[in-house]
């Protein structure tokens, strides 16, 4: 061995003895999609792995190779950020009548340090039989933060023509009507108060939340008034967007006119708010899991699953890294592997399970050649976090033998045996929504037992894509 490769080697030596390893996991998705189950459910199948339960999640390969030590939970690195609720979250589910936890509303984060034993090898030669130890930090934060990234690029009028040429899911929510009228009625070279600015502001907020809560769309900017969290009433979620026809020589306005300060206010949102989630937070993700509701969105109709498949294409936005992309140049990014998951599979039929995941990759396709050239490996899966349902035979008279998912409805948790229908594998055409044979619904979660753990889908197999190569 060459004097130099000696030096190496022993420089790699104290590096895997003194520094223990680490990877941060962001975890996002739309509202729903199904966040806050599947970082219970991990957290969850992480403390409870150990060489005796290796067969829980056979295929994470350090699992099976009974290499995974101990997951135990460690205080979180960030002490600004929120703790992701575990405990509560577990409480709800195991309670004696199990709850799903409370969906994201909020970035928040929790560390694990997973005690292994690595492979032979070069690492495993030099730790000489010892355990090495990964810190996983998982960050959960809404899928609506990055619905904001052309907002970056874009100024106030920019920004105000965009919302108004897209207003067509807009107009459809009852509180359309109310927020133009506000808005025509002003003008925007008169003086602003607080007070004014607030009340339209305010129904303008209240038109985007009924967009997405009440009618079931998905794209609503700025992100932060559908869960304003606590800039809630803070005049930098203030503002709104004024007509194409209000911005005409609106540079000349005074210094206190409405427009100018609807300008400096979305200017203060970009950036105290936007580019600091992006510079703060985004820019230090190693790995990303981009959870997916296909099936919701699939029940409520056409115009809603055409703007999910809108809003997921947004999202891939900030994944592109290639080098002249806005987040390079702004952020320097370094994801690595982005996945994104089909969520909640359990809902379906087995024999529909490739189905959804032909559909996921469909819904993507028109932004798919985006990270894969920067050299961060792209891959889609179909997962259930927490599965509510078991498979089922049924005999019909009509279709013979015929699959169904067995569970207890949430509303009423009365059992059920359900059929739910194929899922496309194709965007869904006109003939499917004319058809529209689907009978989703959503489950109540397992009731266990003492001694019983989650039942799951896949998630071994997404562990392994998101940190198998880092439990070498
Ligand atoms: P979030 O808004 O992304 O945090 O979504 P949640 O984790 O709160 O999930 C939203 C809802 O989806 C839950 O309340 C459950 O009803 C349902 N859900 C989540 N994960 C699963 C799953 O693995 N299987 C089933 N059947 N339902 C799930």
């Amino acid at each position: 061995m060459s004097h130099w490769q000696q030096l190496k080697n022993k420089a790699l030596e104290l590096t895997y003895r003194t520094a223990d390893q680490h990877v941060r996991l962001a975890v996002t998705g739309l509202a729903g999609a199904g966040k806050t189950a599947f970082i219970t459910a991990i957290i969850n199948k992480l403390i409870n792995a150990s060489p005796e339960h290796a067969s829980q999640l056979p295929l994470f390969t350090v699992c099976l190779e009974h290499r995974l030590l101990e997951t135990k939970r460690v205080l979180q690195p960030d002490l600004q950020l929120a703790s992701f609720a575990y405990d509560a979250a577990l409480a709800q589910l195991t309670g004696e009548q199990a709850q799903w936890p409370a969906s994201t509303t909020n970035i928040s984060e929790l560390r694990l340090a997973i005690k292994y034993r690595p492979k032979q090898g070069f690492r495993g030669r030099l730790l000489n039989g010892a355990s090495a130890t990964l810190l996983l930090d998982i960050v959960d934060y809404p899928g609506e933060w990055l619905l904001d990234l052309p907002m970056l690029e874009q100024d106030y009028q920019q920004w105000c023509r965009t919302i108004w040429a897209t207003v067509t899911n807009l107009s459809r929510s009852p509180f359309y009507d109310e927020f133009k009228a506000s808005v025509m009625a002003l003008q925007p070279a008169a003086d602003a108060s607080d007070e004014l600015l607030a009340t339209i502001a305010n129904h303008y907020q209240r038109l985007l939340q009924d967009m997405v809560q009440q009618q079931g769309f998905y794209l609503a900017q700025p992100g932060r008034m559908l869960l304003p969290g606590d800039l809630a009433g803070a005049p930098i979620l203030s503002f709104f967007p004024l007509l194409p026809e209000q911005l005409t020589a609106a540079d000349a306005f005074g210094r206190n006119s409405i427009y100018q300060i609807l300008e400096h206010r979305y200017q203060e949102y970009v950036a105290k708010v936007v580019r600091p989630f992006y510079h703060d937070y985004f820019a230090g993700f190693d790995r990303q899991l981009v959870l997916v509701d296909c099936f919701t969105a699939l029940n409520r109709g056409k115009a809603q699953f055409d703007d999910m498949t809108k809003a997921l294409n947004a999202i891939t936005q900030s994944f592109r890294f290639g080098r002249r992309s806005l987040l390079r140049r702004l952020f320097a990014p370094k994801i690595d592997r982005l996945l994104f998951a089909a969520s909640k599979v359990d809902q379906i039929t087995r024999d529909q399970q490739g189905n959804v995941l032909a559909l996921l990759n469909a819904i993507l396709a028109p932004g798919r050649n985006f990270a894969d050239s920067a050299g961060c490996a792209v891959e889609t899966m179909a997962v259930s976090a927490i599965r509510a349902t078991k498979p089922g035979m049924v005999r019909d008279s009509e279709y013979g033998e015929q699959e169904v998912v067995v569970g207890n409805r949430l509303s009423d948790r009365q059992p059920v045996t359900l059929y739910p229908g194929q899922v496309p594998r194709q965007l869904p055409d006109a003939v499917f929504w004319q058809q529209q044979g689907f009978r989703f619904c959503d489950f109540a979660p397992p009731q266990l037992q003492p001694g019983q753990t989650f039942e799951h889908i896949r998630l071994d197999y997404l562990l392994n894509f998101l940190l198998g190569d880092k439990l070498q």
